[in-house]
């Protein structure tokens, strides 16, 4: 059958390629689910089976946006512990967090994912590490709510298994053992992960941060993964409090310890790295080990600045994350486009740290590298998957700004005209094709409210 084609034509478009091109007016043309073409001016007449032309007057289109670093779960649990650090509120959450089920982690994947397309996702990942006993496949809830509102999902199989009595921070009832965690991993990778071109569903193996995980669980999940040819990811280096644990109990700091656990490589992508010195940087640079940069957690639990333009520099793959939504409560990521600008602002490198079109990368094909699959997504290239976004820039939050790009990063959060993952609209004129916004937002309060009567029953 002949593909069917989309055209977007006379909108601005920053395709975010290797060399930044830009088109003032130009146009894209999808066929089925990759990009045909990109160019200046209007999209080629003669075109056969155009099923749909889009007038992209007073619009931005880039690439979707793709989100490094989530969990989905704690869409349920926003807005406690408001002026904790990271352990604190650790510490004051996982109590509640051990109570989820199946049916609450299935309305929490609804309203993350929701609030993610809404705003311009088309990739996003998940570190899902809290799995309590008989309550259900809370990784099947993650997979059908992704596949429901049709994104391009990485799940990943988290696990803890240092519990208080170990010297680890969760307690120990919130924690599994090493060998079920790593039989549980291996079946996810099994039932869900399709490495093909275009896949709609990785997995990856992601036991969660060196504090609440065995030096036996980080190797074994590394060999495991290896062996399988599945992506690594985990937190690290995100507070003080944990370079001291680290040295504490390990001897070295955590960068130090990825490596001896075999950690550091180009199939590896940390969350937050924000306490590295110079040669944790380099370390990550020479070995290509990716980054998940979450600015407004990081704001949020005060853990302070990660050092992007010098990772940049290093050759460090650096992606955005939103982190979970008990410490982002808003949950979106174009939001962190201009976040991460800001804040690296604050930095040693001032105004020379980040820039709009730096920042729109680190959103879009900084995204894909981290993933590992920048040659799929993360740019708007011949060939590429069909994942884009067409920003509405003509409103009153953008209309006097310029320079779309600007625009976009710097000004208020743009309303999204349309959203193609894979060549199929997911948001037409700001509302999700694929749900009803009402019934996310109803079942996610219904949720929220049976896990806090039930955590507070004890
Ligand atoms: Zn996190």
């Amino acid at each position: 059958m002949a593909a069917q084609r989309i055209v977007i034509e006379n909108c601005a478009i920053a395709t975010v390629d290797p060399n930044d091109t830009e088109y003032a007016s130009g146009h894209v043309v999808v066929a089925d689910n990759r990009i045909e073409s990109v160019g200046a001016g209007k999209a080629p007449e003669n075109l056969e089976a155009v099923v749909r032309r889009v007038d992209g007057t007073g619009h931005l289109v880039t690439p979707g946006l793709v989100n490094t670093h989530h969990h989905f779960y704690q869409w349920l649990t926003r807005g406690l512990a408001q002026d904790a650090n990271l352990f604190d509120w650790l510490v004051a959450l996982y109590p509640i967090w051990s109570r989820i089920d199946e049916q609450m982690v299935h309305a929490a994947a609804r309203g993350s994912l929701a609030m993610m397309v809404r705003g311009g996702v088309t990739t996003t990942m998940d570190h899902h590490y809290v799995f309590p006993r008989g309550v259900g496949d809370l990784l099947a809830a993650e997979v059908g709510a992704a596949a429901e509102m049709g994104v391009r999902f990485t799940a990943t199989r988290g696990s803890m298994d240092r519990g208080k009595s170990d010297g680890g921070l969760p307690p120990d009832f919130a924690v599994e053992t090493t060998e079920a965690a790593l039989l549980a991993t291996e079946a996810a990778i099994d039932t869900y992960h399709d490495p093909s071109f275009g896949s709609m569903l990785h997995i990856a193996a992601a036991p969660c941060s060196p504090f609440s995980v065995s030096t036996d669980l980080m190797r074994e999940a590394a060999a495991l993964a290896r062996r399988k040819g599945v992506r690594l990811h985990t937190h690290g280096s995100e507070t003080v409090e944990e370079e001291q644990f680290c040295k504490e109990l390990f001897g070295m700091g955590p960068t130090d310890y990825f490596e001896s656990t075999g950690w550091l490589g180009e199939d590896v992508w940390m969350a937050h790295c924000v306490h590295m010195n110079d040669s944790d940087i380099e370390a990550f640079g020479r070995t290509r080990t990716g980054v998940a940069h979450c600015p407004s957690s990081n704001a949020r639990l005060a853990a302070g600045i990660a050092r992007v333009p010098d990772m940049l520099a290093a050759g460090v793959p650096v992606g955005l994350g939103v982190d979970g939504t008990a410490s982002n409560e808003s949950g979106e990521l174009h939001t962190e486009l201009r976040n991460a600008l800001l804040i690296n602002r604050l930095g040693p490198h001032r105004e020379r740290s980040l820039n709009a079109r730096q920042a729109l990368r680190l959103g879009t094909y900084g995204g894909a590298q981290v993933l590992g699959r920048a040659d799929e997504i993360g740019s708007i290239e011949a060939g590429k998957l069909a994942d884009l976004v067409l920003w509405k820039l003509d409103g009153i939050g953008h209309s006097s700004i310029a320079d779309p790009v600007a625009a976009l990063v710097l000004g208020a959060a743009a309303p999204v005209t349309l959203s193609l993952i894979n060549g199929e609209p997911v948001v037409e004129d700001g509302h999700l094709t694929t749900v009803d916004e009402d019934a996310v937002a109803r079942g996610a309060r219904e949720e929220a409210q049976r896990l806090a009567r039930i955590a507070d029953e004890g």
